[in-house]
């Protein structure tokens, strides 16, 4: 693969063999099965989930840092890099492969019992079974630990009732996980989709995120059989440690798109001419291309440091997201500037990656609580509730 001008530094010489293998994997498939189409689907607001989640499967990418059950059993990296190549594409498609391994399928893996994880690990590894993760309610975002959604015994089985906002991939799930609150705390639950009172509206006239499905799931006194709670969730602790494994992914996604921006800029820079000379010859566009290579390179060496420790904090994660987030939507708007109208067209990437990094912003925890998760570890005084 041609080392990319954008690697002023030359971190790709950071990576191993078997790193670049399954980013050139990635890339493979997203240029093969994705770049052709995004623009139409993200215009369209439709994305062909189970196409492309089969896709995806066959090569190992979902669930791909976790072990056993046809899951591949990739290093932190590995997925960072998967995560950063799927999303130069486009962020709904990086949403689906984290909703569905870092979400659902961490949960079920990591607090499922053994009958749950044979059950639905390997066909959503495959990609022949759709995963979502139902935390958000609509009244309910930042401040999960105040849900609604009320789980309730009745004799062995239990009753959920309540709703969930906001849930990619939920309109083709065949497995939510479903947070909801019971005498004892929060539980989580795999609820197959098709159980009686499990609904789910799709949600429509997104500016953001289009090649995405979202959803809002009503929960209508669905009855599920005591086998289909994850029994090693206790409380709020459990969705939020697989929100952490998420944010990760994020940290590297976030990147992609602010590569691919920086890479059309630089092009188009280089090929339109104004007062007689390229683009890219006048002081000021070069300023914006370094401001925003050093940038891109600063949020790569953030997303590699953190990648190979050996375990992260949740305060560390915040860190990442926080910052590569928000540096890779200011790069997306600075590359839309210098595209001109032409910035504003389905027919370049740049705008779809300022629009979908508007969601990544604010899901998976917003900006403003990573700053009060760092906040509170600074000063120890917890800002949240006042
Ligand atoms: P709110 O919590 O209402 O926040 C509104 C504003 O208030 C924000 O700026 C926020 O930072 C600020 N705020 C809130 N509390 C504080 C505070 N204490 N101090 C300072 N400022 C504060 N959720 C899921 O469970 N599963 C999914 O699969 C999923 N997918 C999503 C896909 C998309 C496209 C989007 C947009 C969201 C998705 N979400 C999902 C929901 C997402 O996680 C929430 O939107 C997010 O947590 C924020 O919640 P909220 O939108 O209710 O905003």
């Amino acid at each position: 693969m041609a080392a990319s001008p954008l690697d002023l530094l030359e971190l790709d010489n950071l990576l191993s063999d078997e790193e670049r293998d399954v980013r050139a994997v990635t890339r493979r498939v997203v240029d093969d099965r994705v770049r052709p189409h995004i623009a139409d689907w993200y215009e369209s607001g439709t994305v062909p989930v189970r196409e492309l989640a089969l896709e995806f499967g066959k090569l190992g990418l979902l669930g791909m840092h976790l072990t056993g059950y046809g899951c591949a059993g990739a290093s932190s990296v590995q997925y960072g890099l998967a995560c950063l190549e799927l999303e130069a594409a486009d962020s709904g498609v990086r949403s689906l492969v984290s909703v569905q391994g870092s979400l659902a399928m961490y949960a079920i893996w990591k607090f499922g019992s053994e009958e749950q994880k044979q059950q639905w690990l390997p066909g959503m590894a495959a990609g022949e079974l759709i995963g979502c993760f139902g935390l958000t309610e609509p009244d309910h975002g930042s401040d999960p630990a105040n849900m609604a959604t009320r789980a309730r015994r009745d004799g062995d089985d239990w009753i959920l009732n309540g709703g969930k906002m906001w849930i990619t991939n939920a309109p083709v799930a065949d497995v939510a996980v479903i947070w909801a609150r019971s005498d004892a705390g929060v539980e989580g639950f795999a609820v197959p989709t098709s159980t009686p009172g499990f609904s789910v509206r799709e949600v429509k006239k997104k500016l953001s995120l289009r090649a995405s499905s979202t959803g809002e799931i009503t929960l209508d006194d669905v009855r599920l059989p005591a086998s289909a709670q994850l029994p090693l969730a206790r409380g709020l602790k459990a969705p939020l440690s697989c929100l952490t494994e998420a944010r990760f992914g994020i940290i590297w996604g976030a990147l992609g798109a602010a590569r691919d921006c920086l890479e059309t800029a630089l092009e188009y820079a280089g090929s339109r001419s104004q007062f007689g000379r390229p683009i890219a010859g006048f002081q000021l566009t070069q300023a914006k291309l370094a401001d925003m290579t050093l940038e891109l390179q600063k949020g790569y060496l953030l997303a590699l440091h953190l990648g190979r420790l050996p375990g992260l904090s949740p305060v560390q994660v915040s860190a990442g997201k926080l910052n590569n987030v928000r540096e890779a939507l200011k790069i997306a708007r600075q590359c839309r500037t210098i595209l001109g109208a032409n910035g504003i067209s389905g027919e370049y990437p740049v705008l779809r990656h300022a629009n979908n990094l508007e969601s990544v912003l604010t899901y998976e925890g917003t900006s403003e609580v990573h700053q009060l998760v760092i906040g509170q570890k600074l000063t120890g005084l917890n800002a949240f509730a006042g």
